[in-house]
């Protein structure tokens, strides 16, 4: 057996454990492995929708590979049509235009779990699907990476070809539109375009924070918008930050975009990323502890889809070694995940971030002063201490000037208790963590 062969199965075998059998037989078995030369491993697939669909599994697939080999390797995906490459060939755009944008099966209602974070976009959504061009027209949903905007808004495409097959949906990203745009009018076929976009029960445009300084695109989507409203078409967009916070976005854009329901999806709480843990081990047949589960959901505690890639990660380790998924053996297929992403986040770090965000001094929040706009950001930095660095209660306590870690306790409940009815706090809480660990 080559190299090759051997680590194909190894991606193989894992797909054909994490995936439904439909979604394995349909898309992942019908891939052919070309070769793997200089870290490139080239995939052959059938079709544009086996591609696309492909390109969703890189993070995978790169992370298979490495556990199996200790290899970073990049895939590459060729389909069986494209002409044979002259060393590099240059990355062309991905046309959407004329072509059916393919949905991941699997982003649908019922695989999404719901929390108090994500619980608003969640009912938006299934109700624009429910009742698509009504009152969640247009639907706007807006938060940071890897909360489950893409998620979402494919679960609303797939439940409205669930209900009627023949539904007209375009699902793209903000850059597809533009491409196809700018392609339209390179080849003169801009009526088609406006066609293509125009006559459609549903239009999806996922990160329209790329529409920031488009100028001429914006103009065009903003006629696509007005077109498909006036016809009661449902729009669904989504963006990594309020679209009013968006640079260089046209304020007719802008309020638009704000005219239907525009909801915020937050990080999860520990609860739903347990929870979400849970229904993907479930979902991939996996036996996981809870201790374990409980593990991950501490240590990752922003972004779901590091949250799925350290379940991944333990899976292939697990597998790897014959052994089965501990604690013991979570923490060591961790150990570099949890090394990369939180070793720069420090205490004081958080101190003057949440200073900063806050308008005081640093030295207010180790301070002790005792008002209001001071006691809350201390408090505020005392839960981020705990919930995102290793430091024990008394530790924290200390470099807050010297406190008590009965202190500390009581600031975390604190802020534990006053997020689960303070929308600001909770978006405050969102923008601090999103940007200490950028
Ligand atoms: P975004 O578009 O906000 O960056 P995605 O929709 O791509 O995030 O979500 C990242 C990954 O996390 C996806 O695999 C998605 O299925 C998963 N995910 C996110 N939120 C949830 C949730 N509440 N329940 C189940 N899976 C989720
Ligand atoms: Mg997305």
């Amino acid at each position: 057996m080559t190299e090759l062969d051997s680590l194909w199965e190894a991606i193989q075998n894992s797909f054909r454990k994490s995936k439904g059998d439909t979604t394995y037989k349909n898309l992942i078995a019908p891939a052919k492995p070309l070769d793997l030369s200089n870290g490139k491993l080239r995939i052959q697939l059938p079709s544009q929708y086996h591609r696309d669909f492909w390109e969703q599994l890189t993070d995978q697939v790169v992370e298979i590979v490495y556990q199996h080999t200790g290899q970073e390797i990049r895939p590459e995906y060729v389909l069986a049509t494209d002409p044979a490459p002259f060393g590099d060939t240059p990355a062309r755009p991905k046309s959407t235009f004329k072509e059916e944008t393919p949905l991941n099966p699997e982003y649908t209602f019922q695989t999404f779990i719901e929390g108090r974070s994500n619980m608003m976009a969640y009912a938006s959504a299934f109700a624009a699907s429910e009742s698509p061009g009504d009152q969640y027209n247009p639907l706007l949903i807006y938060g940071g990476v890897g909360l489950g905007k893409t998620h979402l808004m494919q679960a609303i495409a797939n439940n409205m070809k669930f209900h009627n097959p023949s539904v007209r949906i375009k699902y793209v990203t903000s850059e597809n539109f533009m491409n196809d745009f700018v392609n339209s009018i390179k080849s003169g076929t801009q009526e088609e375009f406006r066609r293509e976009y125009r006559d459609l029960d549903a239009l999806l445009v996922d990160d329209i924070q790329f529409f920031a300084s488009k100028g001429e695109t914006q103009t065009e989507f903003f006629n696509t918008f007005n077109v498909l409203y006036d016809n009661k078409k449902q729009i669904v967009l989504t963006s990594d930050k309020d679209p009013r916070e968006i640079p260089n976005l046209t304020e007719r854009l802008v309020s638009r975009f704000m005219w239907g329901v525009p909801v915020e999806i937050t990080s999860p709480a520990l609860e739903t990323r347990i929870a979400i843990l849970k229904s993907k081990a479930e979902e991939e047949q996996l036996d996981v502890p809870n201790e374990v589960l409980n593990f991950i959901a501490q240590r990752i505690n922003t972004n779901v889809r590091e949250l799925e890639g350290a379940l991944m990660r333990i899976r292939v380790f697990s597998e790897l070694h014959h052994q089965p998924i501990t604690l013991k053996l979570a923490t060591e297929a961790l150990q570099g995940m949890v090394a990369n992403t939180e070793t720069t986040v420090t205490i004081d770090l958080i101190q003057k971030r949440v200073a900063t965000y806050y308008n005081i001094n640093q030295s207010d929040i180790t301070g002790k002063k005792r008002t209001k706009n001071i006691v809350v950001p201390r408090q505020i930095a005392m839960y981020l201490s705990r919930e995102l660095t290793d430091n024990s209660l008394p530790k924290i306590g200390k470099e807050f000037g010297g406190k008590d870690h009965t202190t500390v306790l009581h600031a975390i409940d604190k802020i534990e208790k006053q997020v689960q009815e303070d929308a600001r706090l909770q978006s405050d809480l969102t923008n601090l963590k999103n940007d200490l660990q950028a």
